[in-house]
């Protein structure tokens, strides 16, 4: 790698010209710009860029080029491993300006969305036509570019797959500067880069994206299991039969009591599975019974049954959101970690895990995933039934974030080595940079570095994440 060279003051003040754009360094927006959603990075960004257009994105880029300076594409940063954030005196560049969204196309059921747009914009241009797109996030504020450089995992994902599945074409601006329209036939090689590959070689700028017609109502089941198997088999089966829209299980724990245990007494839980059910509707006199699907189900209690509007029905997390700002978790530290497992491996480390974090920190959430068309560099395990599982420990204060961060560091490696593979949004735990981008994409580490090779010769796009030469430092949360 090319060493950099240093966004002086003087090629700010050059680049700020050629663009025709101010450039922050105030210490609010560098701040801002070093941290993400994780709080366990800080980045060391030389300026913030805020382009209105891709106009001026462009500029930039070629700016950046002529210079060899580096550039780190943002959205929100609501990543956790320092993925959006800049590493060795890079620029961060905050793509939410970009943000523009076309009517939907309803001959052809898509939709077109510059990719700072976030999903509540996306959503609101589509709703009053009936449509949304396929797979849609739960967080309105993270934007189209974040999810397609990670994928996109909605409860509705074990019909569609993630959002990246969904994507009928893009347009990109790769690290050399050039505009490209690309599908999955045309310039499918850069499509293919393009996704699930947290901008290393290219910026999306726009992205289409395959719509649905939804239904009027939605009606939910939460269903309650006392045995962990039970509740996997039902999800598979579920899947398979394509008998839900909407399929995602939460790990609750209850606490019987507490237990002396290696020298001191402490609660202990005994796990409670929560499989969300959802069926859309279009009658209110004849919602679904679940007739068809309930009574093959091995569970312990229905502890609920739901009637809503869809659109109701889809901001169903906000109250979760708005209720972590209330209670600070939003601000605190958040080791999450996500990834894709077989059913079996799901079934033998989901124990394991709850029961080395403590219950009041330990949330995970699993659901199955459609694998069928998937981009390449979507890394996921060969098995006949992929599972997501995301371990969002909450709550986690300054003075338990290094015991959590180890026990989190060994669960990360126990995923590992069952042959998950992890999903790039989350806190990467330990890692050395070189090593592990090889280990994550395998057999596709050669086409990831072939197209970086030839999209991004200068090595202008980067981030703390993925640079091994990244000088960043490790935050004690
Ligand atoms: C509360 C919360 C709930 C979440 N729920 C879900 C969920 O249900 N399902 C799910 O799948 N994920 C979920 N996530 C994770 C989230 O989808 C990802 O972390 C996503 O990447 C964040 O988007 P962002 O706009 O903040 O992107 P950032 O964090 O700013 O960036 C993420 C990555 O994308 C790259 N990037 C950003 N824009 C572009 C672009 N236009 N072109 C190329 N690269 C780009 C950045 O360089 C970086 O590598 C959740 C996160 C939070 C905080």
């Amino acid at each position: 790698m090319p060493n950099k060279a240093d966004w002086s003051e003087q090629c700010l003040k050059d680049c700020e010209k050629f663009v025709g754009l101010r450039l922050m360094r105030d210490e609010d927006s560098l701040n801002q710009a070093n941290h993400d959603f994780g709080r366990l990075v800080k980045g060391d960004c030389s300026g913030v860029a805020i382009p209105h257009n891709i106009a001026q994105l462009k500029l930039l880029v070629e700016y950046a080029n002529r210079h060899h300076l580096a550039l780190t594409p943002r959205g929100k940063g609501l990543s956790e491993g320092g993925q959006s954030i800049a590493g060795f005196k890079s620029l961060s560049v905050i793509l939410t300006n970009l943000n523009n969204i076309e009517a939907p196309d309803l001959n052809n059921m898509t939709i077109t969305c510059e990719t700072g747009a976030n999903w509540g914009e996306i959503k609101k241009a589509c709703l009053s036509d009936g449509v949304i797109p396929e797979v849609t996030m739960a967080n309105d504020d993270i934007t189209l570019g974040g999810v397609l450089a990670v994928g996109g995992i909605a409860s509705n994902s074990h019909i569609y797959g993630p959002v990246v599945s969904t994507v009928e074409s893009l347009e990109v601006l790769t690290g050399n500067g050039k505009h490209v329209k690309c599908n999955w036939q045309k310039d499918k090689k850069l499509f293919h880069s393009s996704l699930s590959n947290l901008g290393y070689s290219s910026i999306t700028t726009k992205a289409t994206l395959r719509l649905r017609r939804f239904k009027k109502y939605t009606r939910s089941w939460t269903l309650l299991f006392d045995s962990l198997d039970a509740c996997i088999d039902a999800e598979v089966n579920l899947k398979c039969n394509r008998i839900c829209d909407h399929i995602e299980t939460f790990t609750i724990p209850c606490i019987p009591g507490t237990r002396f245990n290696k020298g001191k007494r402490e609660p202990y839980a005994h796990w409670v599975y929560a499989l969300h059910l959802g069926c859309e509707y279009d009658t209110p006199q004849s919602p679904p019974t679940g007739e068809n699907f309930l009574p093959y189900i091995n569970f312990w209690q229905c502890s609920d049954i739901s009637d809503t509007e869809t659109v109701e029905f889809y901001e169903r997390y906000q109250i979760r959101f708005k209720q972590m700002h209330q209670t600070g978790d939003w601000n605190r530290p958040h080791p999450w970690i996500d990834c894709f497992i077989s059913a079996s491996s799901l079934s033998k480390v989901l124990p394991e895990i709850l029961n080395i974090l403590p219950p009041q920190v330990a949330s995970c959430r699993f659901q199955p995933i459609n694998d069928r068309s998937l981009p390449r560099l979507f890394m996921r395990p060969p098995t006949n039934h992929l599972f997501a599982l995301a371990i969002l420990p909450m709550g986690v204060d300054e003075h338990m974030s290094e015991t959590i961060l180890s026990k989190l560091k060994y669960i990360n490696s126990m995923l590992l080595a069952v042959g998950s593979k992890r999903y790039l949004s989350g806190w990467l735990a330990d890692f050395d940079r070189d090593e592990y981008w090889s280990h994550h994409y395998g057999d596709e580490f050669e086409f990831r570095e072939a197209m970086k090779k030839l999209h991004d010769p200068n090595k202008v796009l980067t981030s703390w994440a993925l640079s091994p030469e990244a000088e960043a430092c490790l935050e004690s949360a």
